[in-house]
Formats: structure tokens, C-alpha cells, sequence
């Protein structure tokens, strides 16, 4: 299958050009030329499949013409080592659970995929040479790709991150792991740390010297696995006879999540219409509202992983429906909510049901709260666990909650980093030194 850029100024590029390089040269977005529909048997059936079948089915639509078919199947059944399970909040809402990988968010089912399929296809063609992975991070993206990359043979990661602005919980997730994975902590902001990765894909001599490619949620190897679970949801809602009327309700930031789900409701899904949850960063609500996008600067949230002012996978939205407000709008709705509404709304969730949600789930179970309507089944997507966020939490609901083994086991880890600055000439005469 061959992808398109966004932009469609560029030829279209293999499988493997597409996950190697991350993002088109026009600077648009890959998109498969094809998305196909899955026969009626298979929804039939769906809810005998675990959810790993149910992935192996559906990534063999998208790369079974370009992985071999059991090389694919150990992917999918390697990167799934975890489930996704759907739990009753109250009547009519429903959590689907994203938070039981290794880092605890939704973000190790992409990234654990495009770990595999990128060595897959490198393993192929690199001759022996190393492939570095950088990847720039604000916190969870940096845990998830370095986890999902730890041990891959061929493979050496490095996470620029910087210095005291992520939480000691995030950063013992890609400090203490060792093996490929080395942490660069960099005297700077999320912004340095960006900058100074974008300019190592553009220094020639580096790129005459490494092997360098990017593991960012653009990458068309993290961002269509996530379909994955919208289907075992839907099997799971199924298996209760709830599936019909179902609406999901998705935390977004970048939009990648939900431009995945909006992927599987092409391939035939039976989801009636989506939510995109939004926290105080509401470009996208404001679009669905006037027709108009208008990105800006993010704004700081309890909702963090969600603070995105031009969210990136607006493109592939677009394209997915020509560019068409009204259907768009049709499809989906959106919501904005405040700090002071998300710390609400873990509160009287915690207070009247028992179930503790994150600040990010917080936000697509309020949203559902405000506009599901009689008849509907609401799914919202917990895209964290909450122990992630132990201290706001802990605040917030007023009750001490546990915090999960593995999570514990990172931070009895020690940590190893390497001091850098912001300077590029620094970074690049480092990479050149290893
Ligand atoms: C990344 C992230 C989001 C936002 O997902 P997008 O795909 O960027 O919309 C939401 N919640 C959590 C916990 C995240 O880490």
C-alpha cells in the first residue's frame, strides 16, 4: 500500500519510506491510499475475539501487503502484551482503559508497534549500521518510545527532555532504563528540546555520518495501531449488548487518538458519532463552532499531555472528509473544559461512583456526562492511569490512591542522564562522539 502526503505535493511514498521517515517532504502527513471496509462477518463475530485477534485483522488491512504475514502477526501479538478492557463507570458511561502497558497511557500501543515495525523494515535493508532514535519530549511521549524501544536490537533511542520541567514519576519512566535508551536532559525548555532535534535531521554531516529518524505521534506506525482498541471496545460493548447508539468520547491534544478511531469508523465501526474532549486549549472546539482554524499558543493545564495549540492531526481529519466542515461537525462535537471543571469532575466521579479518573479521562467523562442523550451508550477513552498524576490527584479526590508495581519499579531505578545544553553545535558534537 502506498501513502499520500497531506499535501499532496509530493509523490506518494512504500510502507517503509513513510515509518523511516516520520513526516512527507512537503512537511504534510502520510495517509494510506486505501482505507478499507471489513466484511460483515467480522463485526458479526467480533465479540469471540480477543483483543489481539481483532488487531491482527485489522493491521493486516493496513500493512499486510508489506510485512509478511507472521512477521506481522508476532508485531501486533508482541506489542499487545497488555489488554484494553472496558469498565462500567455508571449506567450508560463506560472507560475504556488505555492505561495497562508498561508507562501506563494509551501512547505504548503506538509506540511499542512502531518500534517493532520500524525494525522490521530496517532489519532488512540497514547493513548493520545503528538506527538512532531521537525523539523530543514534554513527558509521556518520551516513556512511552524509549519502553517501546528498550532491547530492540539495531535500535538506539535518545530522549532530549528538559531539565526540571517533567514530573519525577515521567522522568524515572526513561532515565533508568539503560540498555539503548539514553536520557538527555537539557538545560532548557520543551522547545529547545525540539529545536534541537529538528536540527539534527537537517545537518547534513550528521546524516552523512548516523542513521537518524524520529519517533513523533505524526508517524503513521504510532498513530494507525491505535484503531486497534476501538474495535476490541466496541466487541467488548458488544459481548453486554450494548452495541447500539455507541458514542466515543475521546481526551484530545494532538488528535491522533481520535483521527485512529475516526479511521476504524471508515472501515465499517459501528460508532454513531465521536467527541473530542478538549481542555482549556480549544482550537478545535472553536473549529467545530465557526468553520475556522485557528491555531495558537498552548496554554498550561492540569490536562497536560493535552496542551496542544495546533494540533498536528488536524490535516489528517480533514483530508479523511475533504476538508468539509458539515460533515465533519456531523460526525463530531466538542467540548472545552477549565482546570477548575476537570478537578470537579474527579471529584464528584470519585465521590459518587468509586472510580478515580485522571485529569485527561476526567475530561471525556464530563463531556459525556454533558452531552450524551437518552438511548446512547457513552465510551470514553482513559488515556492514563491516574497514579501517573499522584500528587494532583491525591489532592483533588482527598484520598490516597495506589500507585501500580511496574510504575514503582522505574522509580526504585537510578537515574542516568546526560547534561546537555541548548546549544546544537553541543548536541551534534556529542552525537558525533559516540
Ligand atoms: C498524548 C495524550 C493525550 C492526547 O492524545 P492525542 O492523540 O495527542 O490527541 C491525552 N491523554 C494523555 C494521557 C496523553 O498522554
Amino acid at each position: 500500500m502506498k501513502y499520500y502526503s497531506t499535501n499532496h505535493t509530493v509523490p506518494e511514498v512504500s510502507l517503509g519510506e513513510a515509518v523511516v521517515k516520520g513526516l512527507a517532504a512537503d512537511r504534510g502527513l502520510f495517509m494510506p491510499e486505501r482505507i478499507e471496509k471489513l466484511p460483515k462477518e467480522f463485526f458479526d463475530n467480533i465479540d469471540k475475539l480477543s483483543l489481539q485477534d481483532i488487531a491482527v485483522r485489522v493491521a493486516e488491512s493496513f500493512f499486510g501487503e508489506d510485512v509478511d504475514q507472521k512477521a506481522l502477526e508476532k508485531i501486533v501479538r508482541d506489542t499487545l502484551s497488555f489488554d484494553t478492557p472496558v469498565v462500567k463507570v455508571e449506567k450508560d458511561i463506560y472507560s475504556l482503559e488505555l492505561f495497562h502497558g508498561p508507562t501506563l497511557a494509551f501512547k505504548d500501543v503506538g509506540a511499542r508497534f512502531m518500534a517493532r515495525l520500524l525494525q522490521y523494515f530496517i532489519s532488512k535493508k540497514r547493513d548493520g549500521k545503528t538506527v538512532n532514535v531521537l525523539v523530543a519530549t514534554s513527558g509521556d511521549t518520551g516513556s512511552a518510545v524509549a519502553n517501546g524501544f528498550l532491547g530492540v536490537d539495531g535500535i538506539r533511542v535518545f530522549v532530549l527532555y528538559p531539565k526540571g520541567k517533567v514530573s519525577p514519576i515521567q522522568e524515572c519512566q526513561f532515565t533508568t532504563l539503560g540498555k539503548n535508551i539514553t536520557a538527555i536532559e537539557v538545560d532548557g525548555n520543551f522547545d529547545d528540546c525540539q529545536r534541537l532535534v529538528k536540527s539534527a535531521f537537517l545537518d547534513d554531516e550528521l546524516n552523512s555520518k548516523m542513521l537518524l529518524t524520529s519517533a513523533n505521534s505524526i508517524n503513521v506506525a504510532r498513530f494507525l495501531p491505535q484503531a486497534f482498541y476501538y474495535f476490541s471496545a466496541y466487541a467488548q460493548l458488544k459481548a453486554l449488548g450494548k452495541e447500539d447508539d455507541i458514542v466515543v468520547c475521546v481526551p484530545s491534544g494532538n488528535f491522533g487518538n481520535i483521527t485512529a478511531g475516526l479511521i476504524a469508523h471508515r472501515m465499517g465501526l459501528p460508532i454513531k458519532r465521536f467527541i473530542a474532549a478538549n481542555n482549556a486549549n480549544d482550537i478545535f472546539y472553536n473549529y467545530l463552532l465557526t468553520g475556522e482554524y485557528n491555531p495558537k499558543a498552548s496554554v498550561q493545564t492540569l490536562a497536560n499531555a493535552m496542551d496542544v495549540g495546533d494540533p498536528s492531526n488536524f490535516a489528517r481529519v480533514l483530508d479523511l472528509y475533504a476538508g468539509k466542515h458539515e460533515v465533519i461537525a456531523s460526525l463530531i462535537s466538542g467540548t472545552t473544559f477549565s482546570d477548575a471543571e476537570i478537578a470537579e469532575t474527579m471529584k464528584e466521579c470519585y465521590e459518587k461512583t468509586g472510580y478515580v479518573l485522571d485529569p485527561h479521562g476526567a475530561c471525556g467523562y464530563l463531556a459525556l456526562k454533558q452531552l450524551l442523550k437518552e438511548g446512547e451508550t457513552g465510551l470514553f477513552l482513559e488515556t492514563a492511569h491516574p497514579a501517573k498524576f499522584h500528587d494532583t490527584v491525591v489532592e483533588i479526590i482527598g484520598k490516597e490512591i495506589a500507585i501500580p508495581e511496574r510504575l514503582q519499579e522505574f522509580m526504585k531505578g537510578e537515574k542516568q542522564s546526560v547534561a546537555m545544553t541548548s546549544e546544537f553545535a553541543d548536541f551534534k558534537r556529542y552525537l558525533l562522539n559516540i
